[in-house]
């Protein structure tokens, strides 16, 4: 067999056509990897909390979602320049926590089970198992919001609630919110797919569910915090022990780099620009003045970090592993 191999001119006559054939060099290195093959979760403590970032997957969404009141060239740059940005799409990470702390076992929100994404996310229960947890220790489950990649998965294929001996806990606010009678009436064509779903989501947990409030204690050092924006009634939650602080941010902060360096930029999904902003800022100056550890839902995975205040932004420095 004969190989053709290409001179060295060739390979430069190529890169020189490259950007008349419409091709996008350089790519970016495809650093990780099918599910399975990658780390399920991610253990840490906090004070005496041991801590477990569980993954339900991932799912990408377009660039024209991302920072709606921005110049778009801008915010495409800045995806790039993060190497953020693939195929016109950027990654969403989907980061659960559990929360080992005395009795308590909380895992905060359920994911999409097989319902939205189903080739790239729907796996926390599987991850769960190989993080060594079944479904019957959780004894509580948080619910931040009632979007699909939080709450669609409450139920599995069979039409069962996953976690039937956990009390579900959930901001009143947001329950009602979803839950209002007539409410797929009043909604755009968009969003009614996410109220009916939502419905279907919600409604066989609700004989477990406590209507939160902020200040809500779910179990001794771990609080519900009101943060609404990215939805009306959405939370999030304070973890202390030993006086160590994480503040799950859930999706008060969706993009680590994108949202800490441009604070004040929203995107589709967030309901209220001017109160996602609010909430944002607000944890993220919490965590910054006190040094609170912080978990974005959507972050590249683990999602654990530490918030430094630059200005009138942020910026995210991801938790580093470390052996002791
Ligand atoms: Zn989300």
């Amino acid at each position: 067999m004969t190989l053709i191999r290409p001179s060295r001119r060739d390979i430069l006559k190529m890169s020189a056509a490259a950007p008349m054939l419409g091709l996008s060099a350089p790519a970016l290195a495809n650093i990780g990897g099918p599910a399975g093959e990658q780390p399920s979760h991610f253990r840490f403590t906090l004070g005496d909390a041991r801590l477990t970032v569980v993954s339900d997957g991932y799912f990408n969404t377009p660039i024209s979602t991302v920072g709606i009141n921005a110049d778009p060239a801008e915010v495409r740059a800045f995806m790039e320049d993060h190497f953020l940005l693939k195929d016109d799409a950027v990654m969403n990470q989907t980061n659960h926590i559990i929360i080992e702390l005395g009795d308590a076992k909380v895992l905060v929100d359920v994911g999409s089970g097989k319902r939205i994404y189903e080739d790239t996310a729907g796996n926390l229960l599987a991850n769960m198992e190989l993080a060594g947890f079944a479904q019957e220790d959780i004894t509580h489950v948080v619910l931040s919001h009632a979007h699909p990649d939080h709450v669609w998965g409450t139920r599995d294929d069979f039409d069962e609630v996953v976690f039937p001996e956990a009390e579900y806990v959930m901001g009143g606010f947001e329950f009602d919110w979803w839950m209002k009678p007539g409410r797929v009436d009043e909604v755009s064509e968009s969003m009614q797919q996410l109220v009916i779903g939502a419905v279907h989501a919600l409604e066989p947990v609700r004989p477990q569910l406590t209507m939160a409030a902020d200040g809500h204690e779910v179990a001794p050092g771990i609080t519900m915090i009101d943060t609404p924006g990215h939805t009306l009634g959405h939370m999030s939650l304070h973890i202390e022990s030993a006086g160590e602080q994480l503040l799950v941010l859930a999706d008060s902060s969706r993009r680590a780099y994108l949202n800490f360096a441009h604070p004040e930029w929203v995107g589709s999904i967030d309901m209220d620009a001017e109160q996602t902003v609010a909430s944002r800022r607000r944890t993220l100056d919490m965590a910054a003045t006190d040094k609170m550890a912080v978990l974005g839902y959507h972050f590249p995975f683990p999602g654990v970090g530490h918030v430094v205040k630059e200005g009138a932004a942020y910026r995210f420095i991801p938790a580093l592993w470390r052996w002791e």
